[in-house]
């Protein structure tokens, strides 16, 4: 006999019932979407690679984690690390009136040591909006991200909020801030004596406590911001004030990717480990259309780890897997052609419905019941059937009745 094969190093299967869990936070999340105006965005799991270099050059993600590969035609590609520069890539490519507002909910890939709630594959959800750079914006895609956690009942996490400023403030910002660094490079961590040139702004965010230390006294870019990035920022913080959504705001959070403009944010949980606290955030992306051939167009998004998201539930015991699957199990004991038939009207009646195979005992099909927490039992017996009948028999209560075959569809009903 061959040796039963494995998911890939670093991937898991998400099987039922988990998956239900993972069904309704995507329903919720595309509910909350719809609601708010986005529509639904399918953009491929692979891209060409230069998509992801052209935005991340300098980005761990794109340097050492992303998968590349030729295809047979010699084309170099990857498959998606991150949501949204795929996503920027449809905007530029097919030129949709604005503000386009799309939401999503797919895969990313990063070549990664696998280790508790990171995997090589891990999913995301989230949403993009291009053509505006007006702050409210910027408020609604936060709301929608935080009303998302409220709504499955998180609670024990922070919103941390920065603004990068643009291209008018960030020079002369990042020149004072390696001003600051250069003297004091060999505090730095190891990583980043070397490259404290290269990104200025990362060591701030680097979460080793060399750099911590280091930098205590370093300059913050909130105190560096042009006249416009601070109106915009401040109109941003009046937004979420006026939504009831806390924030603090964290002059460090620059995010992993390159391509951040004035708003970034992140959500932090408090009860998952340090490394992955981070259950979403985004940012504003103004120059990033551009950078991918477009002619200039503001844009903002967030993503949200499915993954980390569901740590958090757990850690704070909410957004339990739902309990029950159908709300009704038909048992049929007489052959099966009344559950066939029976599930089917059911079904079509929206009511969702089940039963067993393969003409099981009345003893099993009870127990099967149970184990799908459906609230009721059809059953159809020797005497129902001679009778053209059903018993309905509440599962919890064990309360049972005989009604008409033909009566059942209207005794189900509220
Ligand atoms: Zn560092
Ligand atoms: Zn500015």
């Amino acid at each position: 006999m061959p040796e039963p094969l494995q998911a890939p190093k670093g991937t898991r299967d998400v099987l039922p019932p988990e998956s239900d869990r993972w069904q309704s936070l995507v329903a919720r999340f595309a509910t909350a979407c719809g609601a708010a105006g986005y529509g639904l965005i399918q953009s491929p799991v692979f891209e060409d690679a230069a998509v992801f270099h052209r935005v991340g050059e300098s980005t761990d993600v794109v340097r050492k984690e992303m998968y590349v590969f030729e295809d047979r035609a010699g084309r170099k590609l990857a498959l998606r690390p991150e949501g949204t520069a795929g996503v920027v890539r449809a905007y530029v490519q097919h030129r949709p009136p604005t503000p386009w507002k799309v939401w999503y909910a797919a895969p990313n890939f990063r070549y990664e040591a696998p280790q508790a709630g990171r995997y090589r594959q891990h999913h995301q959800l989230g949403i993009e909006v291009l053509g505006t750079d007006d702050p409210d914006l910027d408020v609604e895609v936060i709301s929608i991200a935080s009303d998302l956690y409220r709504g499955i009942g998180l609670t024990k996490y922070t919103l941390l909020l920065n603004s990068l400023g643009d291209d008018e403030c960030r020079p002369a910002y990042n020149q004072s801030l390696t001003d600051f660094l250069l003297p004091r490079r060999d505090d730095l961590c190891d990583e980043h004596k070397e490259r404290a040139a290269e990104n200025p702004m990362r060591v701030l965010d680097c979460k080793k406590k060399a750099c911590r230390d280091a930098t205590r006294e370093a300059p913050r870019i909130t105190d560096h911001l042009c006249e416009a990035c601070k109106a915009h920022f401040e109109r941003v913080q009046e937004g979420l004030s006026a939504l009831e959504i806390d924030f603090v705001i964290e002059p460090r959070l620059a995010r992993g990717l390159d391509y951040y403009t004035r708003t970034t944010f992140e959500f932090q949980h408090h009860e998952i480990e340090a490394s992955q606290s981070a259950i979403g955030g985004g940012g504003r992306y103004d120059k990033l259309a551009a950078e991918l051939g477009g002619s200039p167009t503001p844009g903002i998004g967030f993503g949200s780890g499915i993954e980390r998201i569901l740590l958090a539930a757990d850690a704070e015991g909410v957004f339990a897997t739902p309990e029950a699957r159908v709300d009704v199990f038909v048992i049929d004991v007489v052959g099966g052609a009344h559950a066939r038939d029976i599930t089917a009207e059911l079904r079509r009646a929206g009511i969702k419905a089940d039963r067993a195979f393969d003409g099981r005992s009345m003893k099993s099909q009870m127990k099967q019941a149970d184990k799908t927490g459906a609230r009721l039992a059809i059953i159809v017996g020797e005497d129902e059937a001679a009778a053209g009948e059903v018993t309905i028999r509440d599962l919890s209560s064990s309360e049972q009745r005989r009604v008409s075959r033909t009566d059942l569809l209207e005794e189900l009903r509220p």
